[in-house]
């Protein structure tokens, strides 16, 4: 059956030292799953189990770049995270069969317009406006390794002043830990990317901020606020 053919691009995620791009079909992000970061933001770090949101795929701004200042808030905030790309279907599996679906890992920074996202949160509501707009899903180029990262530093700094420091191993839930409980939702596979939440220090950004995001054998991401 034919398709209309408008000018879309589909998303696409370039993958390091490789000329084919990783296509995206869904992007699931975690809540919370940095204890500090759950502490600012008014919650108890307990451990229960991990909650999600999601971004539009065509939120993505690969290799990052100049993103813009989006409509509607006074308060965009930075958000550093490890993402996590799939390579293989799972779904309901324990977290050693999960940690086998990993493709790569990339840098992402999960943009949010913190006022809306708190409007809704404190009104019981949905937090799309807050979170699944455009250009609010930078993410560096993918690197390939199968092994779910468990360690190493994540860092975000804005004008060269350091936000956010903090370990993977911070994480409350980790990366084996998450895919097998959102398999338990949903049939995950080849296409999907788990931004898997963010440690303390996030704040506002301003346009002509400049952004750079790090983490340990994975590498950079640098935007800039137009
Ligand atoms: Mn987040």
């Amino acid at each position: 059956m034919a398709i209309f053919q408008f000018d879309l691009a589909l998303p696409a995620v370039p993958v390091e030292g490789e000329a084919a791009l990783y296509p995206v079909r869904r992007v699931f992000c975690v809540g919370r799953n940095y204890a500090g970061h759950a502490r600012e933001m008014g919650s108890d770090p307990s451990r229960e189990p991990p909650f999600y949101f999601t971004k539009p795929a065509d939120a993505l701004v690969p290799g990052g770049g100049d993103i813009t200042y989006p409509p509607g808030t006074n308060n965009l905030h930075h958000e550093v995270e490890l993402v996590v790309a799939l390579a293989k279907p799972v779904f309901k599996v324990s977290p050693e069969e999960a940690a086998g679906a990993v493709f790569g890992h990339a840098v992402g920074f999960d943009m949010t317009r913190r006022d809306l996202q708190f409007a809704a949160r404190d009104q019981g509501r949905p937090w799309c406006l807050g979170k699944a707009f455009e250009h609010s899903a930078p993410i560096s180029s993918l690197k390939r390794g199968t092994k779910p990262l468990t360690e190493g530093t994540i860092t975000l700094s804005v004008n060269g002043q350091t936000r956010q420091s903090g370990n993977l191993n911070d994480m409350i839930w980790s990366v084996p830990e998450v895919i097998s409980h959102l398999s338990h939702y949903y049939h995950l596979g080849p296409g999907d990317l788990i931004y898997t939440g963010t440690p303390e220090g996030v704040g506002p950004v301003v346009v002509g901020d400049r952004l750079l995001g790090r983490i340990d054998g994975v590498g950079e991401l640098a935007v800039t606020i137009v």
